[in-house]
C-alpha cells in the first residue's frame, strides 16, 4: 500500500545544481517505483513522513503556473528525484499539466522515465520546441527488476515505449542506469535498442548512499558469486573494474558509430 496526499507548493520549478542543468522540476516527493538503489532517498528528510522511500508519494499542487519567462534558452531536467510518470500521473495528470504549460517555450527539456505512461503524452511531446526523453535501464532480466525495481514497469514495456517516442520524431536516450557490476550487459541492452535510440548514457552505480545496506544485502543473496566484486568496489574502494568498463564502452561505441555519454563518477 502507498501512501498518498496532495500538497500545495508556491511553484514547482526549482534552480539546479544537476551540472549543465539550469532548473528541474519534479511534480511529486517520492517515488512509487521504490527502486533498491534510489539515489533520491535523501528527500525524505525534507518531509514528514515516516513510511519507507516508495512507500509514500506526495501529488504536489503548484498555487501559481511556471514562471516561463525564466526558462527561455535554458536546460531543465524533469524529473531528477521522482519518475515523473510514476503510477499516479495517471490519475493527478500535474507532469501533463506542466507540459501543456511548456509548449511553445524556448526551453531544452530532457524527461526522464522508466514508466511506459509517458506515451500517453506523446503527441504533446513531440510539439515542444526542444525535447528529448531518456529511459533508465540497466537490464532485461525480470528477476532482476523484480528485485531491485519491484514497482517499474518492465524491460519490454519501457523498450516499447521508446520505440513509439522515436517513431513519433521525439529524441530518444536509452539512460544506462545505475549500472550493476557484473548484472548489467551494455551490448545485450545495446543490441536491444539501437534501432530506436539516439544516444546512449552510461552510468555507474554509486553505493556512497543511503541505499548502500540494502543493495549490499540483495547482492549477497541472490548474487553470492558477485559478493567479492561488490566488496572491492564499494568496501575497498578498487575502481579497476569501472576504469575497464568504461574503456570497453567507449571503445565498443565507437566501433559501431553509437553516440554516447560517459557519466560515470
Ligand atoms: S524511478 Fe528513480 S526516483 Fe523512482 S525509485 Fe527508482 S531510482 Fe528512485
Amino acid at each position: 500500500m502507498i501512501a498518498c496526499r496532495t500538497v500545495r507548493v508556491k511553484n514547482l520549478l526549482t534552480p539546479s545544481k544537476l551540472p549543465g542543468v539550469d532548473y528541474v522540476i519534479n511534480p511529486y516527493v517520492g517515488c512509487p517505483h521504490k527502486c533498491l538503489y534510489c539515489y533520491a532517498e535523501f528527500m525524505k528528510r525534507f518531509s514528514d513522513h515516516t513510511e519507507d522511500w516508495g512507500d509514500f508519494t506526495d501529488v504536489k499542487i503548484p498555487d501559481t503556473p511556471i514562471p516561463l519567462r525564466r526558462l527561455t534558452g535554458k536546460r531543465l531536467v524533469i524529473s531528477s528525484v521522482t519518475d515523473p510518470y510514476n503510477a499516479f500521473e495517471k490519475r493527478h495528470g500535474i507532469t501533463r499539466s506542466v507540459l501543456e504549460q511548456l509548449a511553445g517555450v524556448p526551453v531544452a527539456i530532457t524527461l526522464i522515465t522508466k514508466s511506459d505512461l509517458i506515451v500517453r503524452d506523446m503527441e504533446l511531446i513531440a510539439g515542444l520546441e526542444n525535447a528529448e526523453v531518456a529511459f533508465s535501464l540497466n537490464s532485461l532480466d525480470d528477476g532482476f527488476r523484480r528485485l531491485f525495481e519491484p514497482r517499474a514497469p518492465d524491460a519490454k514495456r519501457r523498450l516499447a515505449a521508446m520505440r513509439r517516442l522515436h517513431d513519433a520524431g521525439i529524441r530518444t536516450i536509452l539512460f544506462m542506469s545505475p549500472i550493476f557490476p557484473g548484472i548489467t550487459d551494455f551490448t545485450d541492452i545495446i543490441r536491444a535498442s539501437s534501432d530506436f535510440t539516439d544516444e546512449y548514457w552510461f552510468e555507474n552505480l554509486n553505493l556512497d548512499n543511503l541505499a548502500h545496506n540494502r543493495v549490499a544485502r540483495a547482492i549477497g543473496r541472490h548474487y553470492p558469486g558477485l559478493v567479492p566484486l561488490y566488496r572491492a568496489i564499494y568496501r575497498d574502494g578498487d575502481n579497476t573494474f569501472w576504469k575497464e568498463l568504461a574503456h570497453d564502452i567507449a571503445d565498443y561505441c565507437t566501433q559501431h558509430g553509437i553516440a554516447f555519454r560517459d557519466l560515470f563518477h
